[in-house]
């Protein structure tokens, strides 16, 4: 096994997915037999969802951000919190996540490739909006400068993530690429830890299960984030 001595000197790249905010309490997708809260991906999570209905997946957005902003951060958000105060800007999170929980937990040196559930844009005219500025409570939220149709600023299947540009070079640069509660089914995400491996750094993974792409890690632990990780970073800040 590679193993590494971690000084705030080396760059650290953590992506994280749905399964460091599973103990917060909100549901993973995979784990539910490829439904997310019941409903088909097709239906909540593509461009031709929106397109069929867009108010099934405004409701179904609205009730996902109403989860999100009554969840806690747990231990595995505070522990990475905790490592940028001494890293700085040598600890990078890049996350899936949409719920805004590294924020809640303090984190600002995050990109959320996925988008963000507190966020909305045009389609028409693609202004940006926060939900907070816009009335929706009624069915299919409009654009207060054009008039087009709002939709959730999420990262649906078959779109281009956000921040690749930025994301290419942190895991072209980092010593160190740590994955922490992602299947490793969803691309691109899935294959950085490949990129990264192929760069030199040294690959670390935490996941309750082994993931598609366990064969590309150097360390990989076997359980809960909110477990494993606050005692991995106590680790290295001492
Ligand atoms: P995923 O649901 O495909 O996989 C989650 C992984 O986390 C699974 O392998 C599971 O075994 C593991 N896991 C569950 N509980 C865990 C724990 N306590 N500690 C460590 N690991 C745990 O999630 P993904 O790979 O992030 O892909 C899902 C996509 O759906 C993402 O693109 C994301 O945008 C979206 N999504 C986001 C949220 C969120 O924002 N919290 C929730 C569900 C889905
Ligand atoms: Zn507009």
């Amino acid at each position: 096994m590679k193993s590494i001595k971690i000084t705030p000197k080396m760059n650290i790249t953590v992506l994280t997915g749905a399964g460091i905010s599973a103990e917060s309490g909100i549901r993973t997708f995979r784990d539910t037999g490829g439904l997310w809260e019941n409903h088909r991906i097709e239906d909540v999570a593509t461009p031709e969802g929106f397109a069929i209905n867009p108010e099934l997946v405004w409701n179904f957005y609205k009730e996902r951000q109403k989860n999100a902003s009554e969840a806690k951060p747990n231990p595995a958000h505070f522990a990475l919190a905790e490592l940028e105060e001494k890293f700085g800007k040598n600890l990078q999170i890049v996350t899936q996540n949409v719920d805004g929980l590294h924020r809640k937990a303090g984190s600002n040196n995050v990109y959320e490739m996925h988008g963000r559930l507190d966020k909305c844009f045009c389609i028409d005219c693609f202004s940006k909006y926060d939900n907070s500025s816009i009335d929706l409570s009624v069915k299919i939220p409009l654009c207060p400068k054009c008039g087009g149709k709002l939709r959730p600023d999420i990262i649906w299947f078959g779109e281009i993530p956000y921040y690749l540009d930025i994301i290419e070079k942190l895991i072209l640069n980092c010593d160190v690429f740590m994955v922490v509660g992602t299947s490793g089914v969803v691309y691109p995400a899935a294959g950085f830890v490949m990129s990264a491996k192929y760069h030199g750094a040294v690959t670390i993974g935490i996941n309750l299960e082994k993931p598609s792409n366990a064969d590309f890690f150097d360390q990989f632990y076997i359980g809960k984030a909110g477990d494993l990780l606050p005692d991995l970073i106590e680790q290295w800040l001492n």
